[in-house]
């Protein structure tokens, strides 16, 4: 895992939940209103911060703290993800995933393995416009495989897009409103907001 961030304590990241959280570096996504470029781009990654120091913190915190939130970057990328949960999981944290949903593959086995309480998925754009505003080639498809994923999973899910002004209309939202039916927990967030 090459993590480039912990926040020890958050009231605000998993509903309800006191959490950790766990910034990972590297994303294949390239969004302009990033505020986490130290996390995205290599030149300006911090030397990362070992395994065991983020497990040693974690075994130190199970009275105090209830979840821990993995986020990036784009946590799906890091090759050994899976053991890294099991291991906080062991712990008998809840975890939340934070994920841009360009990785079901990855996503699809961490759900079927419940080894996560909540998941989290960046909603870019509407589909015709996900390339021009994650400013790389985004394979659609496994976007909208995500989306079933995690619809279609037994655990809490939230859709979130980040309005960015100087690329979605107000049309474009209404679209993607009118695609997350209201039984679905989507919702808009504004620039200024985004962690992830
Ligand atoms: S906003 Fe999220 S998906 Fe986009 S570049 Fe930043 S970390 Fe990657």
């Amino acid at each position: 895992m090459k993590i480039g961030g912990l926040q020890k304590f958050s009231l605000i990241d998993f509903p309800q939940k006191s959490s950790a959280i766990i910034f990972t570096q590297g994303c294949n996504f390239r969004c302009e209103y990033c505020h986490n470029p130290e996390l995205v781009y290599y030149n300006l990654f911090k030397i990362p911060i070992p395994v065991e120091q983020i497990f040693s913190f974690l075994e130190t915190r199970t009275k105090q703290l209830d979840a821990v939130v993995i986020t990036g970057g784009e946590p799906t990328y890091q090759p050994d993800l899976i053991d890294f949960i099991k291991k906080i999981k062991s712990m008998k944290y809840l975890i939340k995933l934070d994920t841009n949903g360009s990785n079901p593959e990855i996503i699809k086995k961490i759900i079927d393995e419940q080894l996560i309480d909540f998941i989290a998925m960046d909603i870019k754009a509407t589909f015709d416009k996900y390339s021009y505003v994650s400013c790389v080639p985004v394979d659609i498809e496994k976007i909208k495989t995500s989306i079933e994923i995690i619809k279609n999973s037994h655990i809490k899910f939230e859709f979130r897009t980040t309005y960015d002004r100087t690329k979605l209309l107000s049309t474009d939202i209404e679209k993607m409103k009118e695609f997350f039916t209201q039984d679905i927990n989507y919702r808009i967030q504004h620039c200024n907001t985004i962690k992830h």
